[in-house]
């Protein structure tokens, strides 16, 4: 049997995020510039690389694939992709397969993904106010992304909300949204906004909302209790009593949760980020074209990368300053 992957502090490695694509039909401020310059499409991995690599990390014991981006749903041909990855649900070898996103293409591809093996998706919704939404993805639409949780619900799909906690733009829509997320029988995960990309540091942290704060205001509405459980990331859980629900909370910077972690970063240019919060990857690319043939070289990158997994991240937003920024998009890494 293979050894499986662990790394300097003991950490199992069981969960890779893979972002298939930069790319993105909404430019999300708090993501993205609204001039973007891509990728050149001749760097990307192409979907059989993606696939050698992601069978590779399933062989060293990764159970769980999250496909992230930029919008992964953009990415040509990425059905084939989750089909062929299905291959690994079917085998046993991973327990789950599943995406981020910001829903836009849902409609179509809602039925296939859940052909594919996928059962749950997480989309990305931080208003349910169609002025506001067009703000804040600037060029997003919000009955799309609406008709996409439908299709994605009737295909069979559970949906998370994930919604950015931004200050002066969602605070008052708090209830509204958790009920509305209670009523379609969806979960729903606060996140916190981080010093990603190249945004001014000035707007960012006139942002940030701290999840504490979230959760101080939640329980004035409802009983608010504490649930254990934990998925080896930055998210905390509680439910409300009066609805059942469950409410995440992912605060990578009100408190630092990384002794927990279990994961890595793969980009589309197969760049292995071991921390969404450091500088340093590994790039696995180049064995992986060096060597069409013996995935051996491979195998070899990923270890010695899981050797040099930090044991944290250093975001601090404590001095009034988004400390430990780190100058790469969220797309490009993948949230
Ligand atoms: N396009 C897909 C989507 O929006 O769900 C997947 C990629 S997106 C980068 C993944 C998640 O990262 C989204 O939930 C998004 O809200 C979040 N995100 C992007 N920039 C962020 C930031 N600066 N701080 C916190 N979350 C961020
Ligand atoms: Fe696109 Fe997702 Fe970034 Fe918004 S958060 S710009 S939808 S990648």
């Amino acid at each position: 049997m293979t050894a499986p992957l662990i790394d300097p502090f003991h950490r199992a490695i069981s969960y890779l995020r893979v972002s298939v694509t930069d790319r993105c039909d909404f430019r999300c401020v708090y993501c993205m510039s609204e001039n973007m310059t891509f990728l050149p499409k001749k760097e990307l991995l192409t979907l059989e690389e993606l696939d050698r690599l992601c069978s590779a990390f399933v062989g060293l014991g990764v159970r769980k694939l999250r496909i992230t981006g930029g919008e992964p749903l953009v990415r040509r041909g990425i059905m084939d992709f989750f089909r062929n990855m299905g291959r690994h649900l079917e085998s046993g070898a991973l327990d789950e397969l599943t995406l981020t996103t910001n829903g836009s293409q849902l409609a179509r591809f809602a039925d296939d993904l859940y052909a594919a093996g996928v059962r749950r998706v997480n989309v990305s919704l931080d208003t349910l106010d169609e002025e506001k939404f067009a703000r804040v993805t600037r060029w997003g639409r919000l009955p799309q992304v609406l008709n996409g949780i439908d299709a994605a619900q009737k295909a069979g799909l559970r949906v998370k909300i994930n919604a950015v906690a931004l200050k002066g733009f969602n605070e008052e829509e708090l209830e509204r949204i958790t009920e509305w997320c209670a009523e379609r029988d969806m979960d729903l995960t606060w996140i916190e906004v981080m010093p990603m990309g190249d945004m001014g540091d000035t707007d960012r942290v006139g942002q940030f909302w701290s999840l504490d704060d979230v959760r101080a205001r939640l329980a004035q509405s409802y009983t608010v209790t504490d649930i254990p459980e934990r998925t080896g990331g930055p998210a905390r859980y509680v439910r409300l009593e009066e609805t059942g629900q469950k409410i995440g909370f992912i605060t990578p910077l009100s408190h630092n949760f990384c002794e927990s972690c279990n994961r890595v970063r793969l980009t589309c240019l197969g760049e292995l980020y071991m921390c969404l919060g450091q500088e340093d990857m590994a790039d696995l690319r180049a064995p992986l074209r060096n060597h069409p043939d013996d995935d051996a070289p491979v195998e070899e990158a990923i270890r010695a990368a899981i050797g040099r997994k930090p044991e944290g991240h250093d975001f601090d937003y404590s001095r009034q300053k988004a400390e430990g920024q780190v100058s790469r998009h969220m797309s490009h890494t993948g949230g």
